[in-house]
């Protein structure tokens, strides 16, 4: 039997075949339809019918289905609320996959709470029953695994660590508050700061990386000029990792999980990262000499989203 997994997101839509070892066995990614909920859907269908041809199966073969997409679900795990990048607002997406599949069970949940599920069966947290993960990327999503099941919250509205409050008086953020962790910890804030230290320091690596051109900033741009001893960069991935770790701090006082895990673009920078994150949260813990969570990079890289997707129904 086969588990299906698909992850929608503002530029494509990815759906992969999950074997019963928990293996994604296929893969497959369509662009985002922006047209109707009920089209994309129809779509999703079709693409998943193609995969199973594939591997000469059916639907009958298959044991559930889950959908993840970058936004709030409802109690009932019926409707997306809000998704901004898809456009989706009050949209019945249960339903509209439930009648493109009728007979297999289906669920649909937030993405960041899908990804942090897959490193539960298969990633970071394998061994533990608390965690959080944190996906670095042009946002910052937050999942946490409490006594190993995914928390989504007393609400069922998921955890928003990407806006938790970091700084006093802050950047706006799109939510509409000031100085959310997102607006310090995700790829976007160290675009920001690298843009206002090169407007300062024009002579910075990371502008000759991009031929003098800010706007082509990106968060790699940074942390390569970083990792090569440039100055300017050095000082803001030094503010950038300072800020990661205020905001992990907070979370360790709050939870008390056994691992936090970042993922997400970010993490793309490994152990440069890893390193300097492990050094500097201490300095913000309560008690110091005590052991607190283990800081790990995500494993499951890109496919966390399918993968957390199709477990949604084990
Ligand atoms: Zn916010």
């Amino acid at each position: 039997m086969y588990q299906i997994g698909i992850d929608i997101g503002g530029t494509n839509v990815k759906i992969g075949l999950l074997d019963e070892t928990l293996e994604l066995t296929a893969e497959a990614s369509i662009p985002f339809p922006h047209t109707t909920a009920v089209d994309m859907a129809k779509k999703i269908r079709a693409a998943v019918l193609a995969l199973l041809e594939e591997r000469n199966a059916s639907l009958s073969g298959v044991e559930s289905l889950g959908a993840v997409v970058p936004g709030s679900i409802d109690a009932s795990g019926e409707t997306v609320l809000d998704a901004h990048n898809l456009d989706f607002h009050d949209v019945p997406l249960r339903r509209l996959l439930q009648e493109q599949f009728p007979g297999i069970p289906v669920y649909i949940a937030n993405d960041a709470n899908g990804a942090a599920l897959a490193e539960l069966y298969k990633g970071a947290f394998v061994g533990c029953k608390t965690g959080v993960l944190l996906t670095l990327g042009t946002g910052l999503g937050g999942g946490i695994n409490l006594n190993g099941k995914m928390f989504n919250g007393g609400m069922n509205h998921g955890v928003e660590l990407g806006h938790a409050y970091l700084v006093d008086g802050g950047e706006p953020c799109t939510c509409g508050n000031h100085g959310c962790v997102e607006r310090y910890c995700s790829a976007t804030a160290i675009i920001r700061m690298a843009k206002e230290a090169v407007a300062q320091h024009p002579e910075s690596a990371i502008l000759t990386a991009v031929n003098g051109d800010a706007s082509a900033i990106n968060a790699k741009v940074v942390f390569d000029a970083a990792k090569a001893g440039d100055e300017v960069a050095l000082t803001v991935f030094r503010e950038y990792v300072s800020y990661l770790s205020q905001a992990i701090s907070s979370i360790m006082q709050f939870l008390d999980p056994e691992v936090v895990v970042l993922g997400g673009g970010v993490s793309k920078a490994g152990a440069f990262l890893l390193d300097a994150v492990r050094a500097e949260v201490p300095k913000y813990l309560l008690f110091k000499m005590m052991p607190h969570a283990r800081i790990e990079l995500a494993k499951l890289g890109p496919d966390a989203g399918i993968i957390g997707a199709a477990m949604l129904g084990k």
